[in-house]
């Protein structure tokens, strides 16, 4: 495959590059950096791109911003194969492979309703990471399991 070929979004100035998205998760990742197109920065999107390494992926750029370390784990939870890219002055400044927490707090819910992380607000649920693939998270507090549709419900709002 040629280079005029491959690049079918343009280069972006200063941001960040998120690479090698599962394919089909790009929008559960838009969901998770809470970009809803209101924003005034550019942002692209290329959904089923062709992958050297994968099949398929997804790719998102969102320029003049950063990743927050919550949204970086929260996208290694349903896409841990994503690559994470600086970039400042169209060069990539920083590559990171993502690695899945140990812990993740403070940003899933427990779907036990009893969970005292559901009834005290000032137990913040907490959930240690016990398998990768496929995902599953157990609740500290009551040791319900979350998996990854889980985890994609909430994060998507809707049944996948
Ligand atoms: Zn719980």
């Amino acid at each position: 495959m040629n280079e005029k070929k491959e690049i079918l979004v343009a280069k972006i100035e200063n941001g960040t590059v998120i690479d090698h998205i599962t394919a089909g998760r790009a929008l559960a990742v838009l969901k998770i950096l809470n970009i809803t197109g209101k924003e005034k920065n550019r942002v692209s999107i290329l959904i089923n791109a062709d992958s050297k390494k994968m099949i398929k992926k997804d790719i998102i750029k969102v320029e003049e911003r950063e990743l927050s370390a919550d949204e970086v784990s929260l996208i290694s939870l349903i896409s841990l194969d994503a690559t994470v890219n600086i970039v400042k002055g169209y060069e990539i400044v920083k590559k990171t492979k993502l690695t899945l927490p140990k812990r993740v707090k403070g940003l899933l819910r427990c779907n036990s309703h009893t969970c005292i992380s559901n009834q005290d607000p000032e137990a913040t649920p907490t959930f240690n990471v016990i398998e990768s693939k496929p995902l599953k998270l157990s609740c500290v507090y009551c040791r319900t399991y979350l998996y990854e549709e889980d985890v994609l419900y909430q994060i998507l709002g809707e049944k996948q």
